[in-house]
């Protein structure tokens, strides 16, 4: 989708940290992080704009994209703890629409 700029990332137009990727999903480092580990993982193609939009077709690259984000936990050594947030909408705070989650994790202990 053009002015997308998670599909110029997917694209490589746009400069990003890799983290992982699938056929479908791309994870990297959110270049401004809320947290010490803060991954961002998106489908490839722009399916949807949020997951308010979410239906029955979408099970399959979101199995995968929850897969891959449980792997990246694992590697990036969040045992402790771990949390995924997707936001909906400007009123949540969304800026990006092409859907995505935020895997954010790596807090001290408390
Ligand atoms: P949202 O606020 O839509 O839920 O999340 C969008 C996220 O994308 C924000 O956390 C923001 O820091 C991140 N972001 C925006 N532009 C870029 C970029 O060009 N590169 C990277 N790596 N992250 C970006
Ligand atoms: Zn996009």
């Amino acid at each position: 989708m053009r002015d997308c700029v998670f599909c110029k990332i997917v694209a490589g137009e746009i400069p990003s940290s890799m983290v992982a990727e699938t056929d479908r999903i791309y994870a990297f480092r959110d270049i401004e992080p809320h947290a010490p580990t803060h991954v961002l993982l998106v489908p490839k193609e722009h399916v949807l704009d949020s997951v308010a939009e979410l239906g029955a077709d979408d099970a399959d690259w979101l199995a995968e994209l929850m897969v891959l984000a449980a792997r990246v936990a694992r590697d990036e050594g969040l045992e402790d703890g771990w949390r995924i947030v997707t936001n909906v909408g400007p009123a949540a705070g969304q800026t990006v629409f092409h859907v995505h989650f935020h895997l954010m994790g790596g807090w001290a202990d408390r």
